[in-house]
């Protein structure tokens, strides 16, 4: 008989695509470990490079210098792609490609192997360390000087060698407990749409003899694996005990099944205080100061960039606490919903130094820019207003959820057009 070949649709091959590239992942380590060193080559030489070399007259000389290169490789390319593969993917940079992670667990290999003392685990450093990192960035133009950008990064990359050196065993404590940007980049994580899923009953009915433990650089507890927060994708543990595959999940889902005991006040404060208010005032000082006579100009410009970032944290938190009608958890897990505007609010910021760097080199881009801008803004809202929507469907009718989400949809309409408007003020600026 004449048999038919019968293709599936794509979309029903994607799960075992992307198993199979959690696997091969898992397989070849050797492979990622050569990526991680051509990274750390490349990171680390136009990083140091171009600090003690003659810095360019003026930004005419931008494309004619390696330290115009490393503006655009870090600020033009680095920044813009890492925060939306964050966003949409989780955290693959740190897992992978990282040069500080891979250094911190190389020295930890061979370094002290201390205990890893309690005060390293207070949840607040990176946190504290990203807005101390940002302010001082802003403050000494380290997009567009090589020498303080040296003092950022290279600090960091120090502080990840000295870690390493003295804390764990082959692992990244840094990673885990200190890293300035894991802060950002464990809430952007939530929302993305790709992660590794633990099939816990396979895992504790797997068969004898079992496979040797997991070597997760992060130290997770793998087998009660629920969120991206921590994860740094490296593909460790795929296919162990056959209950662990990369898998693709609803955007936004792992923030709607956050359970009442997983929802903190520190993530929520993360969110009002610094992924919007410090980054967006950091960002978007300038366009502020175009607005009009702004009563506080006489302070000293850290002073400014903070209020700012209070005052729109404040707001925010405010604004959310009467969208919960005044119930702390329902506003703290509301609070999460704003990831993904906050999120591509910080790309498109980013995506402002790209656009200035193209139009240096002479490309007529204002429509462009403007376009980009906006379909971020209405991809972030909209995408914060579907998960705000299946957060409040959980509500009862006592709690208000329309209202809710009525309240939520204005704050992050507005949000957008801030952003938005902010960003147009940048290109006039
Ligand atoms: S759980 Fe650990 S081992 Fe598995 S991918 Fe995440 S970081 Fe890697």
């Amino acid at each position: 008989m004449k048999r038919e070949l019968v293709l599936s649709p794509p979309y029903r091959r994607f799960p075992a695509l992307l198993q199979a590239a959690g696997d091969w992942l898992q397989r070849r380590q050797d492979i990622v470990r050569r990526v991680q060193w051509g990274f750390v080559l490349l990171y680390y030489f136009f990083l140091f490079v171009p600090a003690i070399l003659p810095q360019p007259a003026s930004r005419a000389d931008l494309f004619h210098s390696l330290a115009g290169w490393s503006e655009i490789l870090f600020w033009g390319l680095w920044w813009p792609g890492v925060i939306i593969s964050m966003l949409l993917f989780g955290q693959f940079w740190c897992g992978v490609f990282c040069p500080d992670g891979a250094l911190t667990e190389l020295v930890s290999r061979h370094g002290r192997g201390g205990k890893i003392p309690a005060w390293v685990r207070w949840p607040g450093w990176p946190l504290a360390a990203y807005a101390l990192v940002v302010v001082y960035e802003h403050l000494a133009n380290a997009y567009q000087t090589p020498r303080a950008l040296v003092v950022s990064l290279g600090g960091a990359s120090l502080l990840a060698l000295v870690c390493g050196y003295f804390l764990g065993r082959g692992k990244r404590v840094w990673c885990r407990y200190l890293c300035p940007i894991s802060s950002m980049f464990s809430l952007l994580a939530r929302c993305s749409m790709l992660h590794f899923k633990v099939d816990r009953e396979a895992w504790d009915n797997a068969p004898k003899p079992l496979p040797r433990s997991i070597d997760c650089p992060p130290l997770l507890d793998v087998r009660r694996l629920r969120s991206n927060e921590k994860c740094s994708m490296c593909g460790r543990c795929s296919g162990h005990r056959d209950a662990v595959v990369l898998a693709a999940r609803w955007p936004g889902k792992e923030i709607v099944d956050l359970s009442a005991c997983e929802i903190r006040a520190a993530d929520a404060f993360g969110i009002y205080f610094v992924l919007i208010g410090l980054c967006f005032s950091a960002m978007y000082w300038d366009a502020f100061e175009q607005i009009g006579p702004i009563p506080v100009a006489e302070l000293a410009p850290a002073s400014r960039i903070l209020l700012l970032a209070i005052s729109l944290g404040a707001a925010t938190a405010i604004a959310l606490a009467v969208a919960a009608g005044m119930r702390r958890r329902a506003a703290f897990h509301l609070a999460y919903a704003l990831i993904p505007i906050a999120g591509l609010g910080l790309f498109a910021g980013a995506l402002e130094h790209s656009f200035q760097l193209l139009q240096e080199a002479g490309y007529a881009i204002a429509d462009t820019r403007r376009l980009v801008k906006f379909a971020c803004m209405t991809a972030g809202a909209s995408w914060s207003i579907l998960i705000a929507r299946r957060i409040v469907a959980n509500w009862n009718e006592a709690e208000s959820p329309r209202l809710a989400l009525c309240v939520f949809a204005a704050l992050t309409i507005t949000l957008g057009a801030t952003y938005f408007v902010a960003g147009n003020r940048l290109m006039v600026g």
